[in-house]
């Protein structure tokens, strides 16, 4: 059984996909941890994002391993970079990275693998349209740049950091746009997928119409 989840940055997928797979007893698939991973990887070695060869060379060098430890753990080559790749600069580095057609070559087979082998709530901006077609549930979930932001805001304040709400919001509309404009595998909305806008809705709403059971019903 696979559910895929699409859906633009922090419109809440992998709340959403995590509370889904927790409830339904499936592995959680969060594939952008992946692009930032490479991400990381690109960063760190000073290589040109926009440079085609340079960023094949890189991929060829990298090794992405995905272990279950309760949640997903991200090793970039035997290292777990989980927690680096959380970072604002990661996350703009993955968005310019998931263009280049080396990159989503090297993530597509080892998505596709997991998929084969798991029940997965998978979560990404092409899982329904293109690494998982035949997924049996397909959801599409946003919410308006505004609360994106206000969410993120309130996550990085949470954190003890002191975030610029002007620059989040900027960031998000700079993400949507590259990842909905590139020319391999854009974000849209799968036709046979579900549209769920979550700007006015909890997350146990949401979890709620992609598991069918409300966890009010469940504490019962
Ligand atoms: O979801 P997250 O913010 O972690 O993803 C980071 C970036 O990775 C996204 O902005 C997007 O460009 C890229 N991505 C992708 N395809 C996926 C998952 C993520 O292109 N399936």
């Amino acid at each position: 059984m696979n559910i895929a989840i699409d859906g633009p940055a922090g419109a809440g997928k992998s709340t959403i996909a995590k509370a889904a797979a927790k409830r339904l007893g499936y592995i959680y698939v969060d594939t952008g941890a992946m692009y930032r991973a490479i991400a990381l990887y690109i960063i760190e070695n000073e290589i040109d994002v926009e440079n085609e060869d340079e960023v094949a060379e890189a991929c060829s060098a990298i090794d992405i391993q995905i272990k279950y430890e309760d949640i997903q753990q991200v090793y970039l080559n035997g290292r777990n970079v989980s927690a680096e790749i959380r970072k604002e600069a990661v996350g703009n580095m993955a968005s310019r990275a998931a263009a280049k057609k080396p990159v989503r070559d090297r993530l597509l087979s080892l998505q596709r693998s997991i998929a084969a082998e798991n029940d997965v709530v998978m979560d990404g901006r092409d899982i329904g349209t293109f690494v998982l077609p035949e997924a049996e549930q397909k959801y599409y979930l946003t919410a308006s740049v505004k609360t994106r932001a206000e969410r993120r805001y309130r996550e990085l304040v949470e954190k003890g950091e002191t975030p610029d709400m002007a620059q989040i919001e900027a960031d998000i509309e700079k993400r949507d746009y590259q990842d909905m404009h590139r020319d391999i595998a854009p974000l849209k909305q799968a036709e046979d997928a579900v549209y769920i806008d979550s700007s006015d809705m909890t997350i146990d709403e949401v979890v709620e119409k992609i598991c069918g059971v409300s966890s009010a019903e469940e504490k019962k």
